[in-house]
């Protein structure tokens, strides 16, 4: 079976799915929501939280940080764990404006000390923390989510339950720091994942299947 690189893994999928300009949302207090709301959650329902709060004028951290909580229990809804999301939710926008006034006085910081930092709030997860910082910081770092341990471990072999800083690591390594390419090639992961690897995955059209452990051992290849 041919070997694919990590660095032709991404070109491969880049040339499917095209640049993906990741993350959707249209400001940075949209990303941070998004990316509490959507633990535990598929993005539908997401978008359909997301679009009671724009409905309400309220895609807006200062402004949650105000909100009345139940109505901010009553707006999330969708997302599923909405007494949780909202509490995470103003947590988050107390601690960032009662500490710091503004998301770029907190960013202003090395990547490292801005994960220890978000990772202490309550309800932020290393995945959640690195995606705030990559896409709404700035700052590079590789963003591991489920969809990118299933792919790599069908692919690669990977065991699917490596732990996440470990993943983070192997691909970090491999790849080189570089902001776009970490944006970008973790869309890849999610468009690959929504696409072709879904739990009954869809490998017949699969821009990397020739290269793909899992492919290749079902068809005995
Ligand atoms: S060939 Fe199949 S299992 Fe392998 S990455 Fe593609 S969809 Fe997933």
């Amino acid at each position: 079976m041919k070997h694919l690189s990590y660095k032709d893994l991404y070109k491969r999928l880049r040339s499917r799915f095209g640049y993906l300009n990741w993350w959707p949302g249209e400001t940075r207090d949209e990303i941070i929501i998004g990316a509490i709301l959507t633990q535990q959650a598929t993005w539908k329902n997401v978008e359909k939280a997301i679009a009671n709060l724009k409905s309400e004028d309220a895609v807006d951290l200062k402004k949650i940080r105000k909100m009345d909580i139940r109505r901010l229990e009553r707006l999330v809804r969708p997302s599923g764990f909405y007494r949780q999301k909202a509490a995470r939710l103003k947590g988050i926008a107390s601690y960032i404006f009662g500490n710091y006034g503004s998301l770029d006085q907190m960013f202003d910081k090395s990547t490292l000390a801005l994960r220890k930092e978000l990772l202490s709030l309550n309800g932020v997860g290393r995945e959640t923390a690195d995606s705030i910082i990559l896409y709404v910081a700035g700052k590079p770092i590789f963003v591991i989510d489920a969809y990118t341990k299933r792919i790599m471990s069908r692919v690669y072999g990977i065991d699917e339950k490596i732990d996440y800083d470990e993943l983070r690591s192997l691909l970090s390594d491999k790849i080189g720091e570089d902001l776009d390419t970490y944006k970008d090639f973790h869309a890849q992961f999610v468009e690959l994942g929504k696409e072709n690897c879904r739990p009954k995955p869809r490998c017949g059209s699969c821009p990397i299947n020739e290269y793909c452990k899992y492919f290749m051992n079902s068809t005995g290849k």
